[in-house]
């Protein structure tokens, strides 16, 4: 068995005696801060009846502290050179079960089910910056049952996730989390925590599920619809947005109609509108298309 990791050393001893090369294209950048890694374990509340689904654990790091604190935890990694070195590195840690996979093909439901009786899991990882946004949007629109997700991110894509109107980093991402999950930016995390260090500033941020969303609307596929035409031309008003969208069909008329309806003046934008208005929105568009 291994020691335990998290330091600098432990990392780049692991790094050498396995002649580990860095892969870009899988977003490797290890941590290497045992401060960071206590901070994620605690933000995510983890207890000994939690299983906890870990996104690309590298050569382990994370998953030991994982392994500490949860019941059971399912590690699932894509590249084929870390296999080894997990079960060199877990080899004694008997809580934790690694799959060799990508997550974005995996099925969590069926996860939750195998380990969970289908209860709900947490989800912990420092993610793979490439593919952060189909991972969570992944994990809300195909309905695993996660009660949280605590994650490092981009500084900048935790920013888009936790503002609202008015911040020139509202988006089609803030609203889209903001409807699924509670965000909370629990740390900001320099380059120095991690080996090799990303050239961009991280964040981690927990997203506690909602078990229902604060906003009722009645087609929410229409609704991130209408929110993808709003922020797809930022500059343009909501009205213009709305109608230049190839997604969406419906006629000038029709816009101003409900616009108007929302109680908002003609050349509003789609940015300043908010989660709750666009859910307005989009229930005044149900009700055109019912006439
Ligand atoms: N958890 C480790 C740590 O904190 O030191 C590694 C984090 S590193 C930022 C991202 C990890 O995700 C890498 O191990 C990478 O190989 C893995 N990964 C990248 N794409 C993946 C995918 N599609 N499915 C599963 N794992 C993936």
């Amino acid at each position: 068995m291994e020691p335990k990791l998290g330091s600098p050393q432990n990392t780049i001893d692991i790094i050498k005696k396995y002649n580990f090369v860095f892969q870009k294209k899988f977003g490797q950048n290890f941590l290497i801060d045992t401060h960071v890694l206590d901070k994620i374990i605690a933000a995510a509340g983890i207890t000994k009846d939690d299983v906890v689904l870990e996104i690309g654990p590298g050569i382990g790091t994370m998953t030991q502290y994982l392994s500490e604190a949860a019941r059971q935890v399912i590690a699932v990694e894509i590249d084929d050179n870390l296999i080894p070195i997990l079960k060199d590195t877990l080899n004694g840690f008997d809580n934790v079960v690694i799959i060799h996979d990508d997550i974005l093909k995996v099925d969590i439901s069926h996860l939750a089910a195998q380990y969970h009786s289908g209860r709900p899991i947490k989800v912990v990882a420092n993610l793979p910056y490439y593919i952060t946004t189909p991972i969570i949007m992944g994990l809300f629109e195909k309905k695993a049952p996660v009660d949280n997700i605590t994650v490092m991110v981009q500084k900048e894509v935790a920013d888009r996730m936790q503002v609202g109107p008015g911040s020139k980093d509202y988006g089609a991402l803030s609203l889209a989390v903001q409807y699924y999950a509670e965000p909370y930016l629990v740390a900001n995390v320099p380059p120095n925590c991690f080996l090799p260090r990303p050239k961009v500033g991280s964040a981690v941020i927990r997203l506690t599920c909602y078990p229902k969303p604060p906003v009722t609307v009645q087609d929410p596929a229409l609704m991130f619809r209408l929110i993808r035409a709003s922020f797809n031309q930022r500059r343009k008003t909501l009205q213009n947005g709305i109608y230049n969208s190839p997604d969406l069909s419906f006629s000038k008329e029709q816009i101003a109609a409900a616009i108007f309806a929302l109680g908002m003046p003609p050349a509003v934008r789609g940015e300043t509108l908010t989660l709750e208005q666009f859910a307005r929105l989009t229930d005044l568009f149900c009700e055109i298309c019912k006439q």
